[in-house]
């Protein structure tokens, strides 16, 4: 009878095992999408735009989503990749001065004061880091931010922005995840402003021009406010620069349009232009402090030497080349020209078109541009060095296809 049932559940597993295997060598998904991809297949780049393989250019005013802010095919920061020598990998507990060099580089970008970077791989990581900071630095455990927005994959980077549907799909997230809603600015900062003075918020987190629902530009003074709460209840702000740092907005960083200072900034994308993989934390040293204590942080491949050099020559790319300038200028005639037939609203090449038809994406894609939707609303990042031809030709497009 033993011997009977030993081999029945050996003949069930190995038909279960049959059946696996049969089902893995039918099925063509070998890559996991959680939806379908837009129908080109992307084979190379350059300056703004992206060849597909029936060989088409198409005129990239996405940019990778506020990644590719230098532009595509830049040789002084592909020679950065060619000429690398090495080390291939140092191990995170160890010096290696090129990671010094990387962070005087970002910390003289930003408004004169003692800060400090941790690295990270991307900006994710880099908000994970940001909200584990803050939790060690006031002891609280509850954050702010904005509902729908994004900061990352992580669950506390969802939990932070609660994604209609997420909660049905992953369950519950945490009741210390509060949000208030980007509209409605004066009862929206009334809302946040008495959440923050109850003094149990860790951190208010959010872009400074809100990519991520469509490009919303909060007002001044929702900040201005916001920041004096903080400020009275010890409560931090994070700023997220993930998207429109580098130049995105027509300045270094989103936060210089309201004169603020925020005591946390996380960048990615931009930071790299998309030539490789980078993140970085960037606290005010007061803040940092309350990292120092044993593994509160570890991260393989955050600033791997190949991602330093890129990083590094990717600001002087475009300190050299004034892209930021040229985001400002660039951003203002885009809009203009926009203004004409649409309603436009952003800052710098950070420019966001409410009240669409469904569908323009793909039309626009057949007409030879690259845009996305988000919130019902176009958005446009294109590389900061876009000519007056490109904005021009993508205008028309748009035209075209908005109706
Ligand atoms: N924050 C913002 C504002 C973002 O736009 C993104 C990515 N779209 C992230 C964080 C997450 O960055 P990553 O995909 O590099 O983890």
């Amino acid at each position: 009878m033993i011997l009977y049932k030993f081999y029945t559940n050996i003949y069930i597993l190995f038909s279960i095992v049959l059946l696996m295997k049969k089902e893995k060598i039918e099925s063509k998904e070998v890559l996991f999408r959680d939806s379908p991809p837009y129908p080109v297949e992307i084979i190379n780049s350059e300056g703004s735009y992206l060849i597909g393989k029936d060989g088409k250019r198409y005129l990239d005013f996405m940019a990778g989503w506020c990644v590719g802010n230098a532009g595509w095919k830049k040789k002084e920061i592909l020679n950065a990749i060619k000429n690398f020598k090495g080390p291939e990998y140092v191990l995170p507990n160890y010096i290696y001065k090129r990671w010094e060099d990387l962070a005087t580089k970002i910390i003289d970008l930003l408004p004169k004061g003692e800060w400090t970077c941790f690295r990270a791989t991307g900006g994710t990581e880099a908000n994970e880091i940001a909200l584990k900071m803050s939790r060690a630095y006031n002891k609280r455990k509850k954050f702010l931010a904005f509902k729908g927005a994004y900061h990352g994959q992580s669950i506390a980077c969802l939990s932070l922005v609660k994604i209609p549907d997420h909660e049905e799909h992953f369950g519950k997230f945490s009741d210390d995840y509060l949000q208030i809603n980007a509209n409605d600015w004066e009862n929206t900062t009334k809302e946040a402003v008495k959440i923050i003075k109850g003094g149990e918020i860790s951190a208010f987190i959010s872009e400074p021009i809100i990519c991520n629902l469509g490009v919303i530009i909060p007002p001044k003074y929702f900040f201005d406010e916001i920041i004096k709460a903080c400020k009275e209840t010890n409560t931090l702000f994070i700023c997220d620069e993930v998207a429109t740092g580098f130049g995105r907005t027509g300045k270094w960083f989103g936060f210089e349009h309201y004169n603020l200072e925020p005591d946390i900034i996380t960048i990615a994308k931009g930071f790299s232009s998309g030539y490789a993989a980078i993140g970085a934390t960037i606290a005010k040293q007061n803040v940092a402090e309350s990292m120092r204590f044993d593994f509160s942080n570890y991260s393989t491949f955050g600033w791997h030497p190949l991602s330093v050099e890129v990083a590094i020559s990717n600001i002087d790319y475009i300190k050299n080349n004034k892209l930021v300038d040229k985001s400002n200028k660039n951003g203002q005639y885009l809009l203009e020209k926009l203004s004409e037939f649409c309603n436009a609203e952003g800052k710098g090449l950070c420019i966001g078109i409410k009240e669409i038809k469904k569908g323009v994406d793909l039309r626009c894609l057949k007409d030879g541009l690259i845009i996305s939707i988000v919130e019902g609303r176009i958005v446009l990042f294109p590389p900061l060095d876009v000519s007056k031809d490109e904005i021009d030709k993508a205008v028309e497009i748009i035209r075209k296809n908005i109706d």
